[in-house]
């Protein structure tokens, strides 16, 4: 159904390169090391500078091709704003590094700026122990917990430091950015607060990974708030951007390409959640943990930077349809969770 999605501009700028994708709007793509290879990050024309939108994740690749972009493409004028939509770290990394550089200062949400201070600052044994214990009692074997405990402690690699101070966004805030209004649509389900940015104006919604066209974004519980529900959230936030978004708003999101479309992309996104969401009921005619159900909603060959993924979405889905009644959760005697669906 993809073909309902328009992509104005069909090739990315290449590594160090930008593109005028509307007027003042600069995008640009820094690499990523995983299997999803590459984010999108947006520069606006700010007046006697420029507001940066996302920083790339840290490392040596993303700071030289950084310097390029500072070289070729700013026009000589500085980064007078560093703006990130939320704390993963291929958006918030190198805010740190572009912050100190230009004396920018860094306008995040709350919650994304206390997430990503905290996740920089606790490299502690009982957080490891937390995320083992969560990968326990989803259903995952010693040995796999161990390794997803190791994953969830490798953040302060991509997210050196975060700046000590921000401004706060915050949901129905106008921000002035040049000679644009940029209203902050907070997201929830995905990250705890995450910042879109709508220009009714141009027409434009800066999603961050809210919206995602190609790829479903990922919905995980966390294993530092085990009994969370974050489907039920992001759902939430779904109905509320399709109501509030017209329906030729051209998206800008972190992954893949800029398109038009994006009610039905936003259904896409619902009748997606809401397969998977069938499929777990079927499978929870017996008692299924979230390891149980992996090959449920996955059917291809998962590596282990994938499992970790894929383990926090299962989990998100039973919690999901446990929290509308349909399904009841049991922990065994093995302190397994697993779930049962209820008798119709
Ligand atoms: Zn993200």
């Amino acid at each position: 159904m993809a073909e309902l999605l328009h992509f104005p501009v069909a090739t990315p700028p290449a590594p160090g390169a930008v593109i005028a994708i509307a007027p003042g709007v600069r995008w640009l793509r820094m690499p990523l090391p995983f299997a999803l290879d590459h984010i999108n990050l947006w520069l606006l024309d700010d007046g006697p500078g420029w507001t940066a939108v996302d920083c790339g994740i840290a490392g040596r690749t993303t700071r030289e091709l950084w310097q390029r972009i500072f070289a070729d493409h700013l026009e000589g004028r500085p980064i007078v704003r560093v703006l990130v939509t939320h704390y993963h770290p291929d958006h918030i990394g190198l805010a740190g590094w572009l912050a100190e550089r230009f004396e920018a200062p860094l306008w995040i949400t709350e919650k994304e700026w206390l997430h990503a201070r905290v996740m920089t600052g606790d490299g502690t044994a009982d957080f490891a122990a937390a995320a083992r214990g969560f990968a326990r009692r989803a259903g995952l074997a010693a040995e796999d917990s161990a390794l997803f405990a190791e994953r969830h402690s490798g953040y302060r690699l991509g997210v050196p430091s975060v700046p000590p101070a921000f401004i706060r966004l915050a949901d129905g805030m106008n921000v002035e950015i040049g000679s644009r209004s940029w209203r902050v649509i907070v997201g929830e389900g995905h990250a705890p607060e995450l910042a879109c940015l709508y220009c009714a104006e141009s027409g434009l919604l800066i999603a961050g990974d809210q919206i995602l066209p190609r790829i479903s974004p990922n919905i995980s519980v966390p294993p530092h708030q085990p009994d969370a529900d974050p489907l039920a959230l992001y759902l939430r936030s779904l109905a509320r951007l399709r109501r509030e978004l017209p329906a030729d708003t051209l998206v800008l999101p972190s992954h893949n390409l800029p398109f038009r479309g994006v009610h039905h992309r936003i259904d896409e996104l619902a009748a997606h959640h809401a397969e998977r969401c069938a499929e777990t009921v079927i499978a929870c005619a017996r008692p299924t943990s979230a390891a149980d159900l992996l090959p449920v909603l996955f059917r291809r060959r998962l590596d282990r930077h994938q499992t970790a993924f894929a383990l926090g979405e299962a989990v998100a889905h039973l919690h999901y349809l446990a929290g509308e009644g349909e399904i009841a959760r049991v922990i065994g005697t093995d302190g397994i969770a697993r779930f049962l669906r209820k008798a119709a």
